[in-house]
């Protein structure tokens, strides 16, 4: 991320939750030069520090998302490192992990090294990146991984597009011994998921529209596990979908298999129900909305552990790729700016979930990665989510920071907000609103 000063503030009387820290109570949180000083009793004197109100507002362990997509190089008319991290930082995030997928793909240890150069000048949170597994995503040749590795990779993923050549993935967790790197995995079996652009179920049916099949993703997830655990490799499964899906990193992990996986906002809220407005700037994705009992099976799975954390796969795509019909449009939604919003009016007011947990998963996606996870605990470096958990509002009305706006809660009334994010020991983001009401 761009260098600048590390923060000094003191946000006051702030409701502290980080239960990975075995935080929970209302405290004067004192940031200097960047870290957490200090966790106060609510109302000490403190010297010539900037004072935020945070009376009645959460502070959080600002949340880590390892799966975005910057769209960059390439596509640049859809996202990049300063407006996609904007979207970061406006969401709470304090730092994301972007996607290879580009135009070209990220596949040497020179574009590697171009986007690390590009992010500290531009960015707002700190950005890893992944290289691309194969070679061109063509899902033959490996990458240089030892190389790529060397110039900052933190792993490897050919998202958008399975590895469907299981010697191929073999062959690449044999060299992650080498060089490290978790090697993170959209798992699907094209010959399956045929054109399918909808889960493959009622309401495919109904809709008379192909449907991808969950036994699409569940299986290859099943063959991953089984490489992964043959060559005591380590692996991330990618936006999880299905309750199949579930049951198979369930059963990965009894077996000792080093794998982790993601669940993204939308698959926590949305059904395929939604899929009948045939709206794909909102509701076509992939993997696509399955059912209320896949949702279920993803709930649970955040609940039990089985799912370590939450992933927007943020996925920008201009106006005209969505305001096509239903078959030809783009796949993929936004995400960074509403995931916690979505998810707390979705899951946590109803009480589906507890608040702790989802503060937890939210930052939950570093691990995977072997990153440090975002603490509250005193003397870490400043990573702070500031929300007013009762703040109302409707996604999209003013605009979003991202470069486009084909977010899945377009037009959606959210509970909860996040007024101020601290990143990387600096001040990312400050709503707007809120920064007027800040005393200097
Ligand atoms: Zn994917
Ligand atoms: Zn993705």
């Amino acid at each position: 991320m761009r260098s600048g000063e590390g923060a000094e503030l003191v946000l006051r009387g702030a409701t502290v939750l980080d239960p990975v820290a075995g935080i929970d109570g209302v405290h004067d949180v004192v940031v200097r030069n960047g870290r957490i000083a200090e966790l106060a009793t609510p109302g000490g004197e403190l010297d010539g520090i900037e004072e935020v109100d945070a009376e009645g507002l959460h502070a959080l362990p600002a949340f880590f998302d390892p799966h975005v997509h910057l769209r960059v190089p390439g596509q640049e008319h859809k996202e990049d490192i300063e407006t996609g991290t904007r979207a970061a930082a406006a969401g709470g995030y304090c730092g994301v992990i972007a996607m290879a997928n580009t135009e070209p793909p990220v596949s040497t240890p020179a574009d590697v090294e171009a986007l690390r150069e590009a992010a500290r000048e531009a960015a707002s949170v700190p950005v890893g990146f992944l290289a691309t597994v194969t070679r061109h995503m063509a899902g033959e040749e490996l990458t240089e991984m030892g190389a790529i590795r060397a110039a900052g990779a933190l792993g490897f993923s050919d998202d958008g597009l399975p590895i469907v050549n299981a010697r191929v993935l073999r062959r690449a967790l044999q060299y992650q011994h080498l060089c490290g790197g978790t090697i993170a995995l959209h798992e699907e079996d094209p010959a399956l998921s045929g054109d399918g652009v909808m889960h493959e179920g009622a309401v495919s049916a109904a809709l008379g529209v192909a449907g991808v099949p969950s036994v699409s993703e569940s299986t290859t997830i099943a063959r991953d596990a089984a490489l992964a655990g043959y060559e005591s490799g380590r692996i991330h499964v990618q936006h999880l979908s299905a309750a199949e899906s579930v049951a198979a990193v369930r059963a990965a992990k009894a077996a000792g298999v080093q794998i982790t996986c993601e669940a993204s906002p939308h698959h926590l809220c949305l059904t395929d129900e939604a899929v009948r407005s045939l709206d794909p700037r909102r509701f076509k994705m992939n993997p696509p909305l399955r059912t209320e009992a896949d949702r279920e099976a993803l709930i649970e799975g955040l609940r039990d552990g089985t799912i370590d954390c939450v992933a927007t796969d943020h996925a920008p795509h201009a106006a005209e790729e969505k305001e096509v019909p239903f078959e030809q449009a783009a796949m993929g939604v936004t995400g960074l700016e509403t995931a916690f919003a979505a998810l707390h009016t979705e899951l946590v007011l109803p009480g589906t979930i507890e608040l702790g947990l989802l503060v937890e998963r939210m930052a939950g996606g570093a691990a995977p990665f072997d990153l440090d996870r975002p603490t509250l605990a005193p003397g870490s470096e400043a990573n702070i989510a500031l929300c007013d958990l009762g703040a109302e509002w409707t996604v999209g009305e003013d605009g979003y920071e991202s470069r486009s706006a084909n977010s899945w809660c377009a037009g959606r009334k959210l509970t909860g907000r996040v007024l101020m994010t601290l990143a990387g020991g600096q001040v990312a983001y400050r709503l707007r609103s809120f920064s007027l009401g800040v005393a200097a």
